[in-house]
């Protein structure tokens, strides 16, 4: 693994002090964000550095373009300097946080409004796992084979809504639309089927000029990070809208992401060959052959609480325990083949891997699947029974990462509320 280096080794250390050995943000980690108030900042244990006042104290010393990206409002300039810059910065924060203590370049995270760390000019959503995609198929054309012939031959995706990518933490309004109930015509109504999908988000750092197309070579390169991503579905607008174009109102009133960047250089020790085929599969075209290590080994679950849970402390549910090994599409491959016509990508696009589900159950990444389309609802701790979202829910997805010889590190976490139709 060429990627790694002094920043990741188990030995390192920082003055920050750390509590408790669940942090997601230890110095092997350290993520990226945007507050409102102080711009950019970086993630250490439960403090963020300000990189403005980082820089503007001489603590962090950088070229002019480096320095002047830094101090911006959103991570689009910084991600557009590419692979090498990025790493020269981590290693300077890394030095600046093993070092010399400097406790007045921090503030403690809980006391920061965290917003969308980026200008997202594009967003694109796939459907990177099969087993998603068979239990989808085998719900919606129960007399077919479950995937479409095209399924293992590229990875599927859609263009979507960049506007109404929010931030965890931030509500979500259950959405009106026209749905078609089995006996009537067409009415126009609250969702009633509203659902989660437990997906990661990839933010494109260097981009591609248009004409150009991005390689499988250095397609991973090309990402400055990933996210943790919930695509809030409204499957029953969903149902009667979906053909012959794909999705659109369903998935248009919000995504959720974590807000923050976890890094590919932090996930250097945590990437794996693949994706896996199965025996029978068909092989890929050349130009999405895998490389050696483009998948990342990263665990995520999926909590849901109701309101009456909170109000009388009782612990969130958990629905699903998954890993982004369960793609059956890299990222990379995601990028190589959205770039194959020389599509042009954008620093700060933002690619989702489509719900991360597994073989089993409790691996399923949605409602839909895990109540297989309702008939098949749970049971909540204050009594109450799910096939889908009610207003009040609350739906959390946690990620992180651990291997032998490596420090875990965390996602922290994506989380919303519904609220009522309005
Ligand atoms: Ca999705």
């Amino acid at each position: 693994m060429t990627n790694i280096d002094h920043t990741h080794s188990l030995a390192a250390n920082t003055w920050v002090p750390c509590e408790g050995e669940r942090n997601d943000f230890p110095i092997q980690n350290l993520p990226w964000g945007v507050c409102e108030k102080n711009g950019i900042v970086v993630a250490i244990c439960d403090q963020a550095v300000v990189l403005r006042k980082a820089i503007d104290d001489g603590k962090l010393q950088f070229a002019d373009d480096i320095a002047c990206a830094l101090k911006d409002d959103s991570l689009n300039a910084f991600m557009s300097l590419g692979k090498d810059t990025w790493k020269h910065v981590r290693h300077e924060l890394f030095s600046m946080l093993s070092g010399e203590p400097c406790p007045e370049v921090l503030c403690p995270i809980a006391s920061l409004q965290l917003i969308v760390p980026a200008k997202i000019g594009d967003y694109t959503d796939f459907y990177a796992a099969r087993n998603h995609a068979t239990n989808v198929g085998k719900m919606f054309r129960p007399d077919s084979d479950p995937l479409m012939p095209n399924y293992l031959h590229l990875p599927v995706g859609y263009h979507g809504r960049a506007s109404s990518i929010i931030i965890s933490g931030s509500e979500v309004r259950r959405p009106h639309g026209q749905l078609k109930p089995d006996d009537s015509a067409p009415i126009f109504a609250p969702c009633k089927l509203l659902d989660y999908e437990l997906e990661f988000g990839a933010f494109i750092g260097s981009g591609n000029a248009i004409g150009n197309r991005i390689s499988m070579d250095d397609a991973t390169e090309h990402l400055f990070g990933l996210v943790i991503l919930n695509d809030w579905s409204a499957r029953d607008i969903q149902k009667w809208e979906y053909q012959p174009l794909g999705p659109f109102n369903a998935k248009n009133f919000a995504s959720t992401i974590s807000p923050w960047i976890v890094t590919i250089d932090a996930l250097a020790p945590f990437r794996q060959p693949g994706p896996a085929r199965l025996e029978g599969d068909p092989a890929v075209l050349e130009y999405l052959l895998p490389m050696a290590d483009d998948v990342f080994d990263i665990n995520c679950c999926v909590s849901i609480s109701s309101e009456k849970m909170r109000n009388e402390h009782v612990a969130s549910l958990q629905l699903t325990k998954s890993s982004l090994t369960n793609l059956t599409w890299s990222f990379a491959q995601m990028l190589a083949h959205h770039t194959s016509t020389g599509c042009p990508m954008k620093s700060g696009d933002l690619i989702g891997s489509g719900t991360i589900s597994g073989e089993t159950k409790d691996s399923r990444g949605c409602l839909l699947e895990l109540t297989w389309r309702g008939t098949e609802p749970f049971d909540l701790p204050d009594g109450t029974q799910r096939r889908f979202l009610l207003d009040g829910d609350e739906l959390t997805i946690k990620a992180w990462c651990e291997s032998d010889g490596a420090t875990r590190i965390g996602f922290g976490a994506c989380s919303g509320i519904i609220l009522p139709a309005n």
